[in-house]
């Protein structure tokens, strides 16, 4: 049995090399670049006003004083939008609005709160600074300046920043098309009734929410029964579909687990079968030509991890994203955990205060415990015991203060 190093790595190794593809500005939410993007011109792109206020020639207040103001006629206003070049004219000061291009011959702002306006004029008591208020034509970045870069991947933020220079289409990496796929008799949808005998399908809803959360929204997702002639017919269905096909359940030693079967059958090279670790054990992965099948365990656990430890890393290096796996960090331990001497162990825990909790329930069919989970703590193969305050690995897929995903 390979170890979840040698695992990792025969995933890593077939994943195939990332694919561009132009995508809409909508579409480009969560995918990543695969392109430096520079900007095509300055910003800001011309001089404009910081504030609501007056624009003005600071020179045409040189000699103010209390006792001598200076006096400069009110112009027509400047308004945000306005297409018109415009210059001062002479000893006027001329309202501006914030964003609206300063006029030639000007090189000031007064903000309107601190302007005194007497029968259609602008009095100034004392000299008025220049280079107040403005905002300058390439302050912020140059023309062809390198704004983002290839394998960042793109969030709120950097849409905002792809919107300001006007990019309609964004260079970005293909996210693979996924199929997942469910097998077991028992399966019942939720909403449904269930009948003796029967669970509710979670792993369908659980996986499809992780791959949502990764920002992948066009999955397709079936299910099947263990009979093998329909699993047979689905999964070969879902095969030709697919860059990427998840299965879940059907891949262990039961009399009914026909999945590897199926797999076979339809030209799927086996690369690995079982790893030894807890929960998840007889993970599957095959390949055919450049698409990669994974075969899940189905108990919830076992999905959960093995998704998250083994899927989301693969998916994650598709799509062409820098760092792959979960986020990982040290953390001293709150209550004393017991390694295995031949698996590595993932156990459910919560982060408080720079401390991870084992979560009681951690049994591989349990499920309650993943709402309060934040991350997996993750203990190697070693005969020994992890005492409370010793520190261990952690492999985060939520944010401890806000519970929302990393
Ligand atoms: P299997 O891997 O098919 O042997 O399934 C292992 C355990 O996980 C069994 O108790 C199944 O009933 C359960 N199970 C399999 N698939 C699902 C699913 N989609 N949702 C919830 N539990 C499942
Ligand atoms: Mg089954």
């Amino acid at each position: 049995m390979i170890t979840v190093k040698q695992a990792k790595q025969l995933i890593q190794k077939n994943v195939p090399q990332p694919l561009r593809k132009i995508v809409s500005l909508k579409e480009a939410l969560g995918l990543v670049l695969a392109k430096d993007i520079s900007s095509p011109f300055p910003l800001p792109l011309y001089d404009n006003s910081a504030m609501d206020g007056f624009v003005l020639n600071s020179k045409n207040t040189l000699t103010a004083t209390k006792l001598a103001p200076i006096k400069l006629k009110l112009g027509l206003p400047i308004k945000a939008g306005d297409t018109k070049r415009r210059m001062l004219d002479k000893f006027s000061a001329t309202p501006i609005m914030t964003g609206a291009v300063i006029p030639g011959g000007a090189d000031t702002v007064l903000m309107k709160e601190y302007a005194e306006i007497k029968e259609g004029y602008l009095i100034f008591k004392a000299p008025y600074k220049n280079n107040r208020h403005i905002r300058y034509r390439g302050e912020e970045v140059e023309k062809g300046e390198v704004l983002l870069s290839k394998n960042e991947v793109i969030h709120s933020g950097t849409m905002g920043v792809l919107a300001s220079i006007g990019k309609g289409q964004v260079p970005i990496f293909k996210a693979p098309q996924i199929s997942l796929m469910a097998t077991g008799t028992e399966l019942v949808s939720p909403g449904k009734p269930l009948r003796f005998g029967k669970i509710y399908d979670s792993n369908s809803t659980m996986i499809r929410s992780a791959l949502n959360q990764m920002g992948i929204h066009s999955v397709d997702v079936t299910r099947s029964s263990d009979r093998l002639e329909l699993l047979n017919q689905r999964v070969k269905q879902a095969l030709n579909q697919s860059d990427m096909l998840i299965l879940m359940g059907g891949v262990s030693v039961g009399d009914y687990d026909f999945v590897k079967d199926v797999l076979n059958h339809l030209g799927v090279k086996t690369i690995f079968w079982k790893v030894s670790q807890k929960p998840g054990k007889p993970i599957y992965f095959g390949k055919k030509g450049k698409k990669l099948i994974f075969g899940l365990p189905g108990n919830p656990a076992s999905v959960f991890t093995c998704f998250y430890e083994y899927v989301y890393p693969a998916i994650r290096q598709w799509m062409g994203f820098s760092k792959t796996e979960l986020p990982k960090k040290k953390l001293s331990l709150g209550t004393e955990v017991k390694g295995d001497p031949f698996k590595t162990i993932f156990l459910k825990g919560r982060i408080v205060e720079n401390k991870v909790q084992l979560l009681s329930k951690q049994g591989s069919h349990m499920l309650s415990s993943l709402a309060d989970a934040h991350c997996f703590i993750v203990l190697p193969p070693r005969q020994r015991v992890y005492k409370k305050n010793e520190i261990v690995e952690v492999h985060q897929f939520f944010s401890d203060e806000r519970g929302v995903l990393l």
